[in-house]
This record gives C-alpha cells, structure tokens and sequence, in this order.
C-alpha cells in the first residue's frame, strides 16, 4: 500500500522502514521535500528525477490531500476552508489576516472529547483523531491556495496555530510528527516560535512536553477557581487547577518563554472582582501573559460576553496588579469561524461544492 508523502520527515522518507520498503537517497529525499513544501509542485512527472526515482515514487508514495473542500470568506478576510477527510468526515480550518501576515488555526481532530461548555466543537463529541498527513495537508493546501490567489491574499503565511478543532495533546504522536514537518528546513520551515499549541490543560500529555519541538505553549484557562471551571470545563474534574499549576511549574522551557493563559470573557461568570484577585493569586509564580477574548456565540449557546468596554477594564486591572495581559480581536465571527465557533457539520453542506 502506498504511503502518504506527507507522513514522512525527511529523515524517514530517506530511510528504509522495513526490508520490503526502500527509501530515496538523500539527496533526492531532499529535492522531493523541496519540490513539495517551497515550490508546492505535488506533480511528479514534473519533477525530473532520474527515471528510477521517479518511477519509486510512483509505486510507493501517494500526494492526495482532501477529497473536496469548500472555502468562505469572512468580511474581515478570514477565511475558512472545510475540508471533507477519506472516510467523508469533515474538518474546518481557519486562515486569519493580520496587519503583515497570515495565521492559520489548524485542527486536530474530528470534533472533540472534552465537551467545554462554550465550544461549538464540543457538542459534536470525538469522532476520530486526524492523521499527521491530514494535518499536514491543511497547511500545504493553504499555502498553495494563498499562493494561486496573490492578487488578493497578499501576505506570508507566517504562524501555525493548533486551535482549531478537537484537543491537540490528545492526539499526541500525530501532533508532534506534523510539528516536525514544519519545521524542517528544508520544507516549509517555519520557526518553532512561530508554531503554537492550545490544550485546555491534559495534564498527563503536558508532562511530555518536553517530547515535542519546542513550540509555543498556550493554555485555555477561562476561569480561575476549580467550582467555575468544573461547570465550563469538564476535563477540570479529573485535571484541577493545582495540578495544571504544578504540571505547568515543572516544564522547562528553552530561552524566555512564557506560557499564554486564553481567557474568553463570560458576562456575570468570569469577569467578577473576585475573578481578579483568583487569578493573581493562581498565576503570581508563572512567567505568562493573559489573552482576554470576547465570548463567541453560537447556534444554541446560553454564554453571553462580557462588554467590550469592560473587557478592557479587567485587562487594566490585570495589569496593575502585574500580569501582562492583551485583549484579541474576534475574526471570522460572521461565518462562524471565530474562536469557539468551528462545527463542521452546521450550515455547510460538502455536496455544496
Ligand atoms: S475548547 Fe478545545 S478542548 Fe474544549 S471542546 Fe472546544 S475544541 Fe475541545
């Protein structure tokens, strides 16, 4: 059975896995990283590679990505793709403008096991894990598809962001494979800062951390006391706060690297007095900065967001007492593609196509 190239480091496809399976010599394991992940070229017949190579990669190694994709555009540019998977499940993916680049939030799952109570993904349940080529593919065909709309996607694809749909420590293995990828240099060599990962805090595959590539650590955090955070986050009933603390604690991080807390902003819930001087106290000993975002509806959600107005007053707060915290803009709202937003099997039909 053919391989999906995009399963492959570059070390791997350069090395014979088992006595029936040959591999590229170096040198063209090397070229073949290049044509696919700088040029974007998938076509092999292309390729000029000597005829043995060539007709090897033929035998062995397939280039499909999705079966089909449908893409929406948000009216501040976002955009999302919904990518339908070979066993026609699908998966969405969001690619935001900023001022000089573009950020791509990238699933790892279908759907989601951990049910947060604010997260439309979370009412679908776990499907499945997604494949290191599925995740892969999303970036490659991103890239590609800014790269053949230059005229109006103008900026670098410059940061990956594991935000999309589903736990991406809960797909520990497939996660890191596709983190290595990217950061090969010679493909798509993205800088491991540039790479960042959200969990919302599985205590047992952060105490592998250490096992990843060192990328950015962000953790969803969305309230400071084990009572709210047991009603809004049920894996805070098996991982409470004092454990996430601690496990957070005990990850040695290379050079200056802070952790970011996200915190969606849930009027009356988590934007109290009291909720300020929580998260001082939960925080004080960790090198970390605070991302307040406004709460995203969705179809059948009861949370409202806090105003903006008063979001930026929490931040102050925050400030003061000595946390370095920002407030993100909601993107892609108006086609549920912000965060908290993505459910692949709302409003969007494949057959649309
Ligand atoms: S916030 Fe993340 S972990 Fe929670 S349900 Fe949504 S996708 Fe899953």
């Amino acid at each position: 059975m053919k391989q999906s190239f995009f399963n492959f480091t570059l070390e791997e496809l350069a090395t014979p896995s088992s006595k029936n399976r040959t591999s590229l010599p170096t040198f063209w394991a090397k070229e073949a990283f290049k044509k696919v992940y700088v040029d974007l070229n998938t076509n092999i017949k292309q390729w000029n590679f000597p005829t043995q190579w060539e007709t090897w990669l033929q035998e062995e190694v397939s280039f499909d990505l999705f079966k089909e994709v449908k893409i929406q555009q948000s009216n501040d540019q976002t955009t999302k793709f919904l990518f339908s998977l070979e066993d026609k499940k699908l998966i969405e993916t969001v690619l935001i403008p900023f001022r000089n680049h573009y950020s791509l939030c990238l699933s790892t799952q279908v759907g989601c096991a951990f049910g947060c109570t604010f997260c439309f993904t979370g009412k679908k349940g776990l499907l499945r894990n997604l494949k290191t080529p599925e995740i892969v593919g999303q970036v490659l065909f991103i890239k590609k598809w800014i790269s053949e709309n230059k005229k109006i996607m103008i900026k670098p694809l410059k940061n990956i962001m594991y935000m999309g749909q589903g736990e991406p420590l809960h797909n520990f293995e497939a996660v890191k494979k596709a983190s290595q990828i990217f950061l090969e240099p010679r493909g798509l060599n993205f800088a491991p800062r540039k790479i960042s990962l959200s969990t919302v805090g599985h205590i047992p595959a952060l105490k592998r951390w250490s096992e990843l590539p060192p990328i950015n650590l962000s953790v969803s955090l969305h309230a400071a006391t084990d009572e709210l955070r047991d009603r809004i986050m049920p894996i805070n009933k098996n991982y409470g706060l004092k454990g996430l603390v601690k496990t957070l604690k005990d990850i040695s991080f290379s050079g200056r690297k802070k952790i970011s807390f996200e915190y969606i902003m849930i009027q009356g819930q988590n934007d109290r007095e009291q909720d300020i001087h929580h998260l001082v106290e939960l925080l004080k000993d960790l090198p970390c900065q605070i991302n307040l975002i406004p709460t995203n509806s969705f179809p059948g959600s009861s949370f409202q967001s806090s105003p903006l107005t008063h979001i930026y007053e929490f931040k102050q707060r925050l400030v003061k007492q000595g946390l370095f915290t920002t407030v993100r803009k909601t993107k892609g709202d108006d086609i549920l593609a912000a965060c908290g937003q993505l459910n692949d099997s709302f409003n969007l039909s494949i057959a649309d196509i």
